[in-house]
């Protein structure tokens, strides 16, 4: 009999966990401008090497040798000929790629909400090329600030750090910058360190709103004992190359502009003629079909199910994708199929100094033991041994010698 064709659009978390547990009922097809896993928890750490880049990715490939795997990015669908047309990476030109069962993970992108000048000069941290940049970038406005050329303003300027956006990544971006700045870049640019500052902007009330409010005050103290500045109330209103304005007209000089205020649709899921929230999201059922169709399912930070949105995270999208891969091997099989029901095991963040936060069902807690807390609970979630051992490597060499300051 011939195999159900089906054909899975992504590789991130909701997919990857999908096709690793699927049964060999399938013929699988991943399409995805990305051929590999990315660890995104970790991702902040590798903007300054506390991590190298390829600790935290996994080749799709590496995941299951029976999959068919195309590097491209799905550009349109055809429901009624069930065929997902696709744009090769590099190439440009677009094939068609016919399905049975059509599995949306396409994630999302940054939310720009549409203000002037953000798309253009913000760096932004979604993907490995983001911490890259931003890597780059860092040491570029140190270097650029040691010029004898470079006048007092413009050091000043370039050396302000600035993040838009309190969630969890901005705040372990500013985490992790400013251990950069006060364990390694101090040795090497002693003067100009003690010039640099670093911002954060937030236009709510506080930061990281998504967690317990002790731990909340307890980040937000943290980071104003160290360089980090909390500017809350604060919307952004417009970015040109060198300044942003904010609501109330003051502008703000930066070197670096970090953007992170959270998700968009992504180009693809925007132009998809299926049911969608406000928020351009597909609506799914309890089962992730999407709405109006019986051979689409969507998954992860591009979908939101309908009735109980649940946030956009990993531990969402890992879930989901276990629970569709148990759903398909159950309806190979003929058995029957219960309803997806989430299991919340609480929140993370790193806050810098060996610092960190937990926010847990029955417990919140802070400080350096759970510091260690968040170390091994992400090791442990590192989808390979290769790459635990690298991550553990990395953390030792950072201690050891110090993060690589090189720009290149
Ligand atoms: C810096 C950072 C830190 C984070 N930290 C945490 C954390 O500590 N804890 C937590 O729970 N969550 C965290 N998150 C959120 C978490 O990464 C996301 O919620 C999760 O990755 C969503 O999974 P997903 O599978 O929906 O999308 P993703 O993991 O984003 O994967 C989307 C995939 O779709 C592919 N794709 C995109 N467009 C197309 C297209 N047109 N056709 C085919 N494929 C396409 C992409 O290349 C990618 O492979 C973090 C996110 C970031 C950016």
């Amino acid at each position: 009999m011939a195999q159900t064709e089906l054909v899975v659009l992504g590789t991130g978390f909701a997919a990857f966990n999908f096709v690793k547990n699927l049964s060999d009922d399938y013929r699988i097809t991943v399409v995805s401008p990305r051929n590999h896993f990315l660890f995104t928890p970790l991702l902040p750490s590798t903007t300054v090497g506390t991590i190298e880049f390829r600790s935290i990715i996994e080749p799709i490939r590496h995941g299951r040798k029976d999959v068919r795997f195309f590097h491209a990015g799905a550009v349109s669908l055809d429901g009624e000929r069930r065929t997902v047309h696709c744009q090769g990476i590099g190439s440009g030109r677009t094939f068609p790629v016919p399905y049975d069962h059509l599995v949306i993970a396409v994630g999302a992108v940054s939310n720009t909400f549409n203000v002037p000048g953000v798309a253009e000069h913000a760096f932004f941290l979604k993907e490995l090329h983001d911490a890259r940049e931003l890597r780059k970038r860092i040491i570029h406005c140190f270097e650029l600030a040691n010029l004898p050329t470079t006048t007092v303003a413009e050091r000043e300027r370039l050396l302000h750090f600035v993040i838009c956006g309190g969630g969890p990544t901005g705040v372990e971006f500013a985490a992790e910058l400013n251990d950069f700045m006060v364990e390694d870049l101090v040795r090497w640019y002693t003067e100009l360190v003690a010039e640099a500052r670093i911002t954060v902007v937030e236009a709510g009330r506080e930061i990281l709103s998504g967690f317990d409010q002790r731990l909340r005050r307890y980040a937000t103290d943290q980071f104003r004992r160290k360089k980090i500045s909390v500017l809350t109330d604060s919307p952004v209103v417009a970015v040109s190359e060198t300044t942003l304005t904010l609501g109330d007209g003051s502008e703000v000089g930066f070197g670096l502009l970090l953007w992170s205020t959270g998700n968009a649709p992504t180009r693809f899921v925007k132009e998809l003629a299926l049911p969608k929230d406000d928020r351009d999201r597909l609506i799914i059922d309890d089962h992730f079909r999407v709405q109006q169709s019986n051979s689409i399912y969507a998954m992860g930070d591009c979908c939101v199910l309908e009735g109980s949105p649940l946030p956009a995270t990993s531990q969402v999208a890992q879930q989901q994708g276990k629970y569709l891969a148990d759903s398909f091997n159950r309806m190979a099989r003929g058995r029957k199929v219960e309803p997806f029901q989430y299991r919340h095991l609480g929140m993370l963040a790193y806050i810098g100094g060996n610092k960190a936060l937990a926010d847990l069902e029955t417990y919140k807690w802070s400080g350096w033991s759970t510091w260690l807390f968040w170390r091994s609970a992400y090791l442990s979630r590192i989808v390979s041994l290769k790459n635990k051992v690298s991550v553990m490597f990395d953390w030792i060499k950072a201690k050891l010698f110090g993060r690589d300051i090189s720009q290149f």
